[in-house]
């Protein structure tokens, strides 16, 4: 078995600070039209002008956004990874920062597409290599710097889900309970006893990427229903010699079960279900960009999602968010909901960069 258990070592940190520009970067990705929608008609809504603005709505009523990077429709998953700044995310976390992707948006809206590709790359075994995700570029890529480095790198990689606050690990199954969220002063929030597996290669990264993915299908009947309310975080931590730096890759659950203003009351009372984790990260985000109104209180320790994140968010990382929305007509509220949401993160200015040597 490729898999072994390896805590990633403790060591001693010294602080240095960069000042960056700007350390959120809110990219959008709007999807093509699916073959369904297309062969019903469906009225598209969403048009790119360029490669920072949207135009939203029917002909006439349209409002205009504007983001870092806006991906249209016919934008190839290699675009993707380079006009959302991919490269130089990975080279900070090379260099020892602690970098984060976040896909984000309804159900349905292109976020697996983004970060994986899509589910033929996997479940039917085809290896286009055009279709590749945002995380299989990553990894290519990281291994390729590491390759050329003198730092004596090591790579290794955790996977883990939140399902109903519970969290899982999918590189290790078996283990019937939901892990421990710790926090401490020198490490920050971490999930405790959690598989940390080393990979050399890129194959032997997609076998532990693919391993993770089937776990995280086969631990429910109804896969759908699973997937649009689980969250998935990747990380790959690499150390070098005097450097600890780490790559997240977050697949958030569908955005439609979290409205603008609502109180967990409110949905507990309306669906008696929420998504803690999703409603808090919003809370996370307004009080981010709001700190004044939100007496300075980040509500992190509200949800397991938000305290693994701490750091990506308002934090000394470097974090990348994409907006993955839909161009139809009947989607129309929830785009415009991703795109608020989306529009208000823009906003958030992480602490100056601090890294680890
Ligand atoms: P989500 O993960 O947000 O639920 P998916 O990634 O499963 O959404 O995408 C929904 C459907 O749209 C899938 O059939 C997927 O292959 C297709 N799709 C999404 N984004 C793109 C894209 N950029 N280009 C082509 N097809 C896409």
């Amino acid at each position: 078995q490729h898999q072994t258990n390896h805590q990633v070592p403790e060591r001693e940190k010294q602080r240095t600070e960069i000042q960056v520009e700007s350390n959120v970067v809110v990219a959008v990705r709007v999807r093509p039209l699916t073959e369904d929608e297309h062969n019903r008609g469906d009225e598209t809504i969403v048009y790119c002008p360029d490669q920072h603005s949207l135009l939203v709505g029917a002909s006439g009523q349209e409002r205009a956004f504007a983001f870092d990077v806006v991906l249209g429709p016919e934008s190839s998953q290699h675009a993707m990874f380079q006009e959302c700044g991919m490269t130089r995310l990975i080279d900070m976390a090379v260099q020892g920062f602690c970098c984060t992707v976040f896909a984000f948006g309804q159900t349905g809206s292109g976020k697996t597409y983004t970060i994986t590709g899509p589910h033929s790359l996997f479940l039917e075994g085809s290896h286009d290599a055009l279709l590749a995700g945002l995380m299989q570029r990553s990894l290519s890529y990281l291994l390729q710097l590491v390759g050329q480095s003198e730092e004596g790198f090591h790579l290794y990689a955790s996977y883990l889900e939140i399902y109903n606050e519970q969290v899982h690990d999918l590189l290790n199954p078996c283990l019937p309970y939901s892990l421990a969220v710790r926090g401490s002063r020198t490490q920050g929030f971490y999930v405790e006893n959690l598989s940390v597996v080393e990979f050399h290669n890129l194959d032997s990264f997609m076998r532990i990427l693919e391993g993770g993915m089937q776990n995280r299908q086969s631990s429910s009947h109804s896969q759908n229903e699973h997937s649009s309310r689980s969250h998935s975080i990747l990380t790959v931590h690499i150390k070098g010699m005097s450097t600890q730096g780490k790559l997240c890759v977050v697949d958030l659950a569908g955005s439609e079960r979290v409205r603008e203003g609502d109180s967990i009351e409110e949905l507990l009372e309306e669906t008696g279900n929420i998504n803690r984790s999703l409603l808090t990260l919003g809370k996370c985000i307004s009080s981010l960009v709001d700190p004044i109104k939100r007496n300075g209180h980040i509500p992190y320790r509200d949800s397991k999602l938000t305290k693994l994140l701490s750091d990506s968010l308002g934090g000394s990382g470097i974090t990348l968010m994409i907006a993955c929305v839909s161009p139809t007509l009947g989607n129309l509220q929830e785009t415009l909901n991703t795109l608020r949401y989306s529009s208000r993160a823009k906003r958030i200015k992480n602490r100056p960069m601090v890294k680890r040597d």
